[in-house]
């Protein structure tokens, strides 16, 4: 059985999706936003963050799924009284595909609500075969234009904009999420190409998060959009 590598459980969420929820960030993630609040969550492999004082922080741990499945069940009353559940997160939730079909049923049958975030960025196999298994989908939305996509994440956008046309025929219950990031999509232009493509379905915008330059002196690495936020 696959081990799933998970950066992150957070508990008692309240903004990932419907309830009380418990956020499960997975580690590793193909694309590279220049703006990405996770950096820790971008590598496959396993991090050290090093603190300003000097302490250390180990970041990435291997789990078996019906391990980490029943320590996501031990808040299963709250979750389901307050019609709430678990929300995969990353990095990118979906490049670990084969252990998430192995943790989802187990949460399923379970009554766990199942929600993930995703960039949409995976193969359509993948895409469809985790999605279908789930209650809600965030699906980001980062730009629409192919050169920009591409010059901002590292990514093909045909291979998101694949994934979201079969999503929206799929009948899973879904919200775009846009990030706004300064000076990249926060214009009028770009707000008008975010409503035009979204139309009828909902869409939500994400304030730009600049607490992440921290995060990239943890790691040693530097913040691409560090003059955004100094
Ligand atoms: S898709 Fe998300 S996790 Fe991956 S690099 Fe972009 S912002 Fe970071």
């Amino acid at each position: 059985m696959k081990k799933g590598r998970i950066f992150e459980i957070r508990e008692f969420t309240l903004h990932d999706g419907p309830g009380v929820r418990t956020t499960v960030f997975f580690k590793g993630c193909p694309l590279r936003c220049a703006w990405c609040h996770n950096p820790e969550g971008q590598s496959f492999e396993k991090e050290t963050m090093t603190r300003k004082d000097g302490e250390t922080v180990q970041c990435g741990q291997d789990w078996d799924a019906a391990v980490l499945a029943e320590d996501l069940l031990k808040n299963a009353d709250i979750m389901r009284q307050s019609g709430g559940g678990v929300t995969f997160s990353g990095g990118e939730p979906l490049s670990q595909a084969e252990f998430l079909l192995q943790i989802i049923p187990i949460l399923k049958s379970r009554g766990v609500h199942l929600a993930v975030e995703t960039s949409g960025y995976a193969d359509v196999e993948t895409y469809r075969s985790v999605i279908a298994e789930m209650d809600f989908v965030y699906q980001d939305l980062k730009l629409l234009d192919e050169v920009e996509f591409r010059r901002w994440t590292g990514g093909d956008l045909k291979i998101v904009l694949d994934n979201i046309s079969w999503l929206r025929k799929s009948g899973v219950p879904f919200v775009f999420r846009v990030p706004l990031i300064p000076g990249v999509n926060d214009s009028e232009s770009s707000g008008g190409k975010f409503r035009a493509f979204a139309g009828k379905d909902m869409i939500e915008y994400l304030p730009y998060n600049n607490a992440a330059g921290v995060k990239y002196r943890m790691l040693g690495r530097e913040y691409a959009l560090k003059e955004v936020v100094s």
